[in-house]
């Protein structure tokens, strides 16, 4: 369990003095829920307020502390026009302008003939020269309480600077004195300070220099990051490299299954089930990575991968992401799973009641060989009589946790996961350290290369045209549009708008699925277009994940720009699976940034995941690569692997020590590294140290 010296870091938000509901959902909004949150939420900048200039010596356009006195209120002069207080110091004359301000409230902080100390930004308005809501009012006896240094946080509406500033001192100022965890050569060579001043500097930027990301406090916390994280991936492995049985299956099922495929398996889905094959038999459990590009065809190695658990009496589970993508597997196996005569089950989110203990029995009692569903198939009370080989899809949506959930449901499970997330090589150690690699590098054969075109939305009436000659031609077309968290409303009503506009063109023809409808009415409209009812499907991402239609060979991204190209990408592999050629249209608002037009065209110019996700991270940075956004699973909340990729190594090299010399995390370095792994909350690590 958590240990009780972190305890307030892990208190909402709202224990904090002066954090009401209000500012509390507000600062939800930046994924700031509990006061450790703020403690990783880095300043991007700073206010330097140490200028005390005359008014006369300011410079416009910079932030200075002014010292003056207050001659006269100026009401204004109509509604909507600014509040004015004329102030002065002997050099000369300085405005400070309220929009919307309370006269009574005016009147108290800056009276007729008082003097004051203000700090904030001097601007020139024809030749007067003004301060627009400075920052700080005060008296000269409290001059002192203004901030020489003020950092600047990301912030969202409605939440100023001033506040969060505070808010974060607020949470600062719980710190506790946590153990060191760290090796102390490692901390004298890189001159690293301790824990809680390495967080205090990290809020206590005094230099633009102190927002490097390369200052020792934040590098320390980096790699208490990525110690965390190497640790809680040589744990996972560790465990599942305990003995097992071993899987042994004689063939007969996928034998049986093989040949009911429409088509042959290619080399390299040859190869990736051999090595498969090879972890299965070995008496140590399998922990492997398929990493595939989309459309390589993982779905069918997985399936002919759990048959072996099936031939030596046992069972297998196959878990995705997602509703549709589990429905979509167990629509697909389905044939293949009668072809092999064995039992295939689909438990999910949405079975409930009757039919969800009918599964649930079936499992526990072994009349299911093979069940697919969501994280559903994890839950407290699903019990599997013999579980031999999990597999996870969409790997990348996931964490480690899941991999450590899945693989506690039977007795030394094999796991495979899967991801289509094109994952550069330097970056599989910092997420995958864990795990062996298999690639499926080679497409079936016959696919035809989608043609990709970037188009600028200025042309959206011949891109709805070109639409409506695919639709004539009884193919079907997907329409992406981007929806992310920070601005779902505006989104949603840009894809609703969209839908509503390609309706009225094709009636009846084009259906709209997107992440907050009904999980049914979501289905239903997949159905209608996978069954060609709809032959237009207007989506939000969550048709990104995994979603095969063959019939499918017109994919438009709206707003291109906006996406991630591992997700473009992903969204690309959607077409072109068919026996037709695909077509891409990136469809963006002009014009384009350098960056923007280099990564469009890349996806223009090149159909290799691979090469995309190398480019990706060049051009943008591992942080976005691997962003909430496009993984769903934030990797780091303080390292960069931009920046940090030094330490990884490093890290990777200290937990292997930590573990040989002391496996249980018993001595004194090691219960410190149990804090750290509950910090960093890795908690499902810390767990299975006290399993031991
Ligand atoms: P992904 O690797 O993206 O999960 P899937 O497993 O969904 O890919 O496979 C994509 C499509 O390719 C499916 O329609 C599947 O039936 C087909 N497929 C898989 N293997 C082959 C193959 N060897 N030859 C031809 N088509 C294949
Ligand atoms: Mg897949």
């Amino acid at each position: 369990m958590r240990p009780e010296l972190l305890f307030p870091l892990f208190a909402e938000v709202t224990a904090l003095t002066g954090v009401g509901p209000q500012v509390g959902r507000l600062l939800g909004k930046l994924g700031l829920r509990r006061v450790v949150d703020l403690l990783w939420h880095r300043p991007i900048g700073l206010i330097d307020r140490r200028a005390r200039p005359t008014v006369a010596a300011a410079r416009h356009g910079e932030i200075a502390t002014i010292a003056v006195r207050v001659d006269e209120h100026l009401k204004p002069r109509a509604p909507g026009r600014p509040y004015r207080i004329v102030c002065s110091d002997p050099s000369g004359t300085l405005v400070l302008v309220f929009f919307h301000a309370r006269e009574d409230y005016l009147l108290r902080t800056l009276p007729i003939g008082s003097d004051r100390v203000v700090s904030g930004k001097v601007e020139l308005y024809g030749d007067e020269v003004q301060m627009t809501h400075p920052d700080h009012i005060v008296p000269p006896e409290r001059a002192d309480s203004i901030p020489p240094v003020e950092p600047v946080y990301p912030l969202t509406a409605g939440l100023s600077p001033k506040l969060m500033a505070k808010i974060t001192a607020a949470a600062i100022g719980r710190l506790p004195d946590l153990p060191e965890w760290n090796d102390t050569a490692l901390l004298a060579r890189e001159r690293w300070p301790a824990w809680k001043p390495a967080v205090t500097a990290l809020h206590a930027p005094v230099a633009a220099a102190d927002i490097d990301p390369g200052t020792p406090a934040r590098r320390r916390l980096a790699y208490d990051e990525l110690l965390a994280s190497q640790l809680a991936l040589l744990l996972v492995r560790g465990r599942a490299q305990r003995r097992g049985h071993p899987v042994e299956g004689d063939g007969r099922l996928r034998r049986r299954a093989i040949a009911a495929l429409p088509y042959q398996l290619t080399e390299a889905q040859n190869r990736t089930l051999a090595e498969i094959d090879a972890d299965l038999r070995a008496p140590r459990r399998m922990s492997r990575l398929l990493q595939g590009d989309v459309g390589s065809g993982k779905t069918v190695v997985a399936f002919l991968a759990m048959l072996a658990a099936v031939e030596c009496g046992r069972q297998a589970a196959l878990m995705a992401p997602t509703e549709i993508l589990a429905r979509q597997h167990f629509a697909t196996l389905s044939p293949l799973a009668e072809a092999a005569g064995i039992r295939l089950a689909l438990l999910t989110g949405r079975d409930k009641g009757k039919a969800r203990e009918r599964i649930i029995s079936d499992l526990a009692e072994g009349r299911i060989d093979i069940v697919v569903g969501t994280h559903a198939l994890v839950q407290a009370d699903v019990v599997y009589r013999a579980l031999a080989v999990a597999v996870v899809d969409e790997q990348h949506r996931f964490g480690v946790e899941q991999r450590v959930e899945i693989a506690g449901k039977g007795q030394s499970v094999d796991l495979l996961a899967m991801t289509a997330t094109p994952i550069p090589r330097t970056l599989t150690l910092a997420l995958y350290g864990d795990m062996d690699v298999s690639r499926l590098d080679e497409k079936p054969a016959g696919r035809k290369p989608v043609d990709t075109r970037l188009v600028s939305l200025e042309r959206l009436e011949e891109v709805i045209a070109a639409i409506g000659r695919t639709l004539e031609h009884g193919n079907r077309a997907y329409w992406v549009c981007p929806l992310v968290e920070e601005s779902e409303k505006v989104d949603l009503a840009a894809v609703e708008e969209r839908h509503r506009v390609l309706a009225e063109r094709f009636p009846g023809r084009a259906a709209l699925v997107h992440g907050s409808m009904k999980a049914a009415a979501r289905d239903s409209a997949m159905r209608g277009f996978a069954g060609g009812e709809t032959p237009l499907l207007v989506a939000t991402t969550v048709i990104e994940v995994g979603v095969d239609v063959p019939a499918a060979t017109v994919m438009v991204v709206e707003q291109a720009e906006r996406f991630g190209l591992a997700q473009l990408h992903q969204l690309r592999g959607r077409i072109g699976r068919g026996a037709q050629p695909g077509t891409c249209l990136l469809l963006y608002r002009g014009p384009l940034g350098e960056t923007a037009k280099a990564r469009l065209t890349l996806m223009r110019e090149t159909d290799d995941g691979f090469r995309i996700a190398e480019e990706d991270l060049r051009l943008r940075g591992a942080g976005d690569l691997l962003g909430t956004r496009q993984s769903g699973v934030p990797p780091f909340r303080i390292a960069s692997l931009d920046t940090d990729s030094d330490l990884l190594a490093i890290a990777r090299d200290d937990a292997r020590l930590v573990l040989e010399r002391d496996g249980g995390l018993e001595g004194p370095r090691g219960a410190a590294l149990r804090v750290l792994l509950h910090l960093f909350e890795r908690d499902t690590a810390a767990r299975l140290f006290q399993r031991g």
